[in-house]
């Protein structure tokens, strides 16, 4: 469990960030990390495939499937989830780190995950990026052209249920323009 009581003095804070695959989540955070360079944007491990330019240890920590079961059996993901056939999940220790030196800790992970994060550390800030419609989300996966067929037919499943949980999270952003998406996201963060 990640506790925001710590010995400094100004303890910092967890932001949760969801919402289907394709909805540009990736686009807006770097958007806002670029801006912002005091949040520490966590890296998750996977067990699916790195995509092109993907680099070990920086999108991702990629793992096989015995490994991530290590860690989970070990305690040492703060949440984890299968999504598309794939596992992922957010190692505890650096978060734990960032947040007891002050620093807000952001967290790109799905629904299941954010679920999870809602038991264990109920003061998180939870933030749903909603796509326009699910046919633009449909077009925006199949623009990317970076998974199969059968994996834009899993994300897009997945995604229909995901948007219908939208309404759990503290605060949605429609992501139908970056540029007004990222001036709803830093007010509702830093309220400006
Ligand atoms: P992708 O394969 O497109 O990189 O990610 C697929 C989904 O997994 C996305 O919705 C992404 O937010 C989510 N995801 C990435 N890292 C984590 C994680 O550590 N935990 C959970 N629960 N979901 C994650």
């Amino acid at each position: 469990k990640i506790t925001t009581q710590s010995t400094s003095a100004k303890p910092g804070k967890l932001v949760v960030f969801t919402g289907p695959s394709g909805v540009g989540k990736g686009t807006l955070l770097r958007r806002l990390l670029a801006s912002h360079p005091e949040l520490y944007l966590s890296t998750s491990a996977t067990t699916r495939q790195p995509r092109p330019g993907e680099i070990n240890g920086q999108h991702y920590y990629f793992v096989d499937r015995l490994a991530f079961e290590q860690m989970v059996a070990a305690g040492e993901l703060l949440e984890w989830a299968e999504f598309a056939g794939n596992y992922y999940g957010t190692p505890m220790v650096p978060v734990q780190q960032q947040i007891q030196a002050g620093h807000w800790v952001v967290l790109e992970i799905e629904l299941e995950g954010a679920r999870q994060v809602q038991q264990t550390c109920p003061e998180a800030l939870r933030i749903f990026i909603l796509p326009p419609s699910l046919q633009e989300l449909e077009r925006r996966l199949r623009d990317r052209s970076q998974d199969s067929e059968a994996a834009i037919a899993r994300r897009l499943q997945r995604a229909r249920i995901e948007v219908e949980a939208a309404d759990e999270f503290d605060i949605q952003i429609v992501n139908d323009d970056l540029d007004k998406a990222l001036q709803q996201l830093e007010k509702a963060l830093f309220g400006s």
